[in-house]
C-alpha cells in the first residue's frame, strides 16, 4: 500500500492490525468498523455581495453503540467524505479508550474560512445545523457536536442558538453541543482541555523509566527538546503546558514558516507575537525556517504535530530524528511511516488516546447540561468548611499555627475548573498505564493496544445490546 492510501484506508489498517490480536468473530468486527449512517448534504449560501455559492458538507455517525454519539466539526478546504469517515470512526475508538459514553461521528464542512466573511460563516454554520436536525442528526440524546480544526466556541454557539430556536425541547437543548463559550453552557477548562491533555499524556509516558531509558533519556519532561507543529488551539495549549511541565520548546511550525532557537521559544511570546504581524517569523531571538515541514526533521526529544494529518509520510519519515512522537493532531503519521518509525524504536503516542482531552471535557461539559448546575456549587463552601475542621484539629493537638491568609488557600474547595482538570488528569493517566499494560501483554505499539482496548469494549456493547430485529 502506498502513503496515498485514503485517511479511512489508513484507520482501516490499523484496525485491522489490533483485531488481528483479539478473537472476535469477523461479523462483529465488520460490525464495529463500518460507519453507521454517513450525511452529505449541498446547500445554497447567498453572499454578502448577493451571489449564491453551493456548500458541500457532511455528519458522519461512526457507531451509535451508545448515544449520543460525539464529534467535532471541522472546516477545511481539504474536507470530504473519507476525511470525515476516517475521523468519526477515529471518535468511536477514542471516546472507548477513555471510557466516555459515546458513540463516534464527526462533521465537516468544505470552506475555507478566509473565502467568507464572518456573517457568511454565520450563516453557513446555522444552515448546516438546520440541515441536520431536519435529518435528526443532531440532539442531546442524538449526536452532539464539538470544535475541531477551524471552529471554535463562536461557532458552537450559533449551533446552540439554532438548536434552541427550532427544538420542542429547550430543557436539555444546552446538551445539543458542546465547546461553548461559558457564558452560553461551556465549562471551564473545556478550551484548554485537548492541549492539557496532550501534555498529561506525554508527561505521563515520559515518567516510565524503563520506557525512558529504551530511548537513552532520563524519565520526566524537564529539559527534553520539544517542536511544535501548528500553534491553534491544541498547538498553543500543548504548548504551554509542555513548557510549564519543565519542557524547552526548540521549534514551533505554522503554516507560513516555522521558527528555531535552541535555548527555547516562549509558546505566550510567540503567540502574541503572531497576533501582532500575523506571522510566527521575525519573532525575536529565533531563527526563521521558511519551508515549515523542515522544523518536524530537527533533532529533538519530542515532537509534537498538532496541526492536520498526514504530515510524517514515507517522503520525509527518514529524516524524522525525534524519539518520541505525541500525536496531538488527528492522523499526524500516515500508516507506512507509523511502521518505519516503530522499527526504528520511536515512542509513539497515539492521536485516539493523545488528544481524546477534548472529548472527555466535552462529556463533563455534556453532563453539567444536563444537570443545569455547575460543578462545585454544591461542595465547594462545605469542603472549605471540613478542611478547616480538619486543620483546626490537627492544630489543637500539634499546637501548631496556621496564618489565616494561609489557611483560607489550603482549605479551599474545589472549583468547576479545579474538578474539569482533576478529572481529565485522572482519565488521561488510567487511560495511558491501560494501554501501556496491553502493549505490553501483546508486544506490540500503543497505537495498536488502543485500538484493541477500544475493539474489546465496543465488541461487549454488542454481544449485550443483540441486534434489532
Ligand atoms: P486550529 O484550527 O485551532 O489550529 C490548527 C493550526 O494548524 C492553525 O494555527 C493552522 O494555521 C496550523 N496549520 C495548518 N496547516 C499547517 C501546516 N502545514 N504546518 C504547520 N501548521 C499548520 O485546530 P485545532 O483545533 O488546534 O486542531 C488541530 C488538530 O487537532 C486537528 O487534527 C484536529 O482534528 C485535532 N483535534 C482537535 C481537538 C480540539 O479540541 N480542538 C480535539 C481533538 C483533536
Amino acid at each position: 500500500m502506498s502513503q496515498h492510501d485514503s485517511f479511512l484506508n489508513q484507520v482501516d489498517r490499523m484496525y485491522a492490525k489490533a483485531a488481528s490480536f483479539t478473537d472476535h468473530a469477523p461479523g462483529l468486527l465488520s460490525q464495529i468498523k463500518i460507519c453507521n449512517s454517513v450525511y452529505h448534504m449541498e446547500f445554497p449560501l447567498v453572499k454578502d455581495d448577493g451571489s449564491i455559492e453551493v456548500i458541500k458538507a457532511w455528519r458522519v455517525e461512526h457507531s451509535q453503540h451508545k448515544l449520543p454519539v460525539k464529534g467535532g466539526i471541522r472546516y477545511a478546504p481539504s474536507v470530504n467524505q473519507d476525511e470525515v469517515m476516517a475521523l468519526a470512526t477515529l471518535m468511536t475508538y477514542k471516546c472507548a479508550i477513555v471510557d466516555v459514553p459515546f458513540g463516534g461521528a464527526k462533521g465537516g464542512i468544505q470552506i475555507n474560512r478566509k473565502d467568507f466573511s464572518e456573517s457568511e460563516i454565520e450563516r453557513i454554520t446555522r444552515r448546516y445545523t438546520y440541515e441536520l436536525i431536519r435529518k435528526n442528526f443532531i440532539g442531546p440524546g442524538i449526536d452532539v457536536p464539538a470544535p475541531d480544526y477551524g471552529t471554535g466556541p463562536k461557532e458552537m454557539s450559533w449551533i446552540l442558538d439554532t438548536y434552541t430556536t427550532l427544538t420542542n425541547n429547550p430543557l436539555d437543548a444546552l446538551a445539543c453541543v458542546t465547546g461553548k463559550p461559558v457564558g452560553q453552557g461551556g465549562v471551564r477548562g473545556r478550551t484548554e482541555a485537548t492541549g492539557r491533555g496532550t501534555f498529561f499524556g506525554i508527561r505521563e509516558a515520559c515518567s516510565v523509566a524503563e520506557d525512558m531509558k529504551k530511548l537513552g533519556l532520563e524519565p520526566g519532561l524537564e529539559g527534553k527538546t520539544t517542536v511544535l507543529q501548528g500553534l491553534g488551539n491544541v498547538g498553543y495549549h500543548a504548548g504551554l503546558f509542555m513548557q510549564e511541565g519543565g519542557a524547552i520548546i526548540i521549534a514551533i511550525a505554522e503554516y507560513e514558516g516555522a521558527i528555531h532557537n535552541e535555548a527555547g521559544l516562549d509558546v505566550d511570546a510567540v503567540f502574541q507575537h503572531r497576533r501582532e504581524t500575523g506571522s510566527i517569523l521575525g519573532f525575536p531571538g529565533a531563527t526563521d525556517i521558511q519551508n515549515s515541514a523542515d522544523a518536524l526533521e530537527l533533532p529533538c526529544d519530542i515532537l509534537i504535530p498538532a496541526a492536520l494529518e498526514s504530515q510524517i509520510t514515507m517522503g520525509n519519515v527518514d529524516r524524522i530524528q525525534a524519539k518520541i512522537i505525541g500525536e496531538a493532531a488527528n492522523g499526524p503519521i500516515t500508516a507506512d511511516a507509523d511502521a518505519v518509525l516503530l522499527e526504528r524504536g520511536v515512542l509513539i503516542l497515539p492521536d485516539v488516546y493523545l488528544n481524546a482531552g477534548g472529548v472527555t471535557v466535552s462529556y463533563f461539559e455534556w453532563l453539567r447540561n444536563l444537570s443545569h448546575v455547575r460543578f462545585g456549587r454544591m461542595s465547594k463552601r462545605f469542603e472549605q468548611r471540613s478542611n478547616a475542621r480538619i486543620i483546626k484539629a490537627i492544630s489543637d493537638v500539634s499546637g501548631i499555627v496556621i496564618p489565616p491568609e494561609q489557611l483560607a488557600e489550603v482549605a479551599a474547595g474545589a472549583d468547576e475548573v479545579d474538578l474539569v482538570n482533576s478529572g481529565l488528569e485522572e482519565t488521561m493517566i488510567s487511560a495511558y498505564q491501560e494501554i501501556r499494560s496491553i502493549a505490553r501483554e501483546h508486544d506490540t505499539d500503543l497505537r495498536t493496544a488502543a485500538f484493541i482496548t477500544a475493539i474489546n469494549k465496543v465488541a461487549v456493547a454488542y454481544k449485550e445490546m443483540g441486534i434489532f430485529p
